[in-house]
């Protein structure tokens, strides 16, 4: 590949739910997953306007129509942000990547982005722990994307953890998130590219 060629990778961001699909919440009810990675999407889409968005409104979109967005796109990965909660377990927090086996980038891409998440986002978890493979939802994003593109599917933190949910409305935050996703974009590139 030439130099050139790094223009031709095409990464999308997914911000999952809205519209009917309901997403986690927090411990009040009042802040929705959705409308967070909404914000990372609409921030996404200002800074780097070469990465495709699924969603920029608060629109019902299923698993089918974001792969075919994605398709359309001719999408080389599709990185699905999420938000998790839960209730039963409030000291929960950190970020999780999740990848699946036959995605050939999946697992450096999920360790990279551990690694490379600020400390707000990763929650003092280790590496190891916080890149792990596909199972329940996870699953079903991945397997939607997975026949088209390498996919990987970004937990940024839980709403139910008052640390994580304090930082991921915050303006850093949101920023925090926008800055990962543009660093694994670039650093899937480069990766493309080197093993070209
Ligand atoms: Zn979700």
């Amino acid at each position: 590949m030439t130099a050139d060629a790094s223009s031709e990778i095409v990464v999308v961001f997914d911000a999952g739910h809205g519209g009917g699909n309901q997403g986690a919440r927090s411990m009040s009810g009042l802040t929705r997953e959705e409308d967070i990675v909404l914000q990372v999407a609409r921030e996404l889409g200002q800074c780097r306007p070469d990465i495709v968005l699924t969603r920029t409104c608060d629109q019902t979109l299923n698993f089918a129509e974001r792969a075919d967005i994605a398709q359309a796109a001719g999408a080389d990965l599709v990185i699905s942000g999420h938000l998790d909660s839960i209730p039963d377990a409030p000291y929960k927090r950190g970020l999780h990547a999740y990848h699946h086996p036959d995605s050939p980038y999946g697992r450096r891409l999920a360790e990279y982005a551990v690694r490379s998440a600020p400390r707000e986002l990763r929650g003092g978890n280790s590496i190891l722990a916080n890149s792990v493979p596909w199972k329940g939802r996870a699953k079903c994003v991945l397997e939607a994307y997975l026949p088209y593109s390498d996919a990987l599917l970004i937990e940024f933190g839980y709403l139910s953890n008052t640390r994580d949910l304090g930082f991921v409305r915050s303006t850093e935050g949101i920023q925090a998130m926008v800055s990962l996703v543009i660093a694994i974009a670039e650093y899937y590139t480069q990766q493309r590219m080197e093993d070209a």
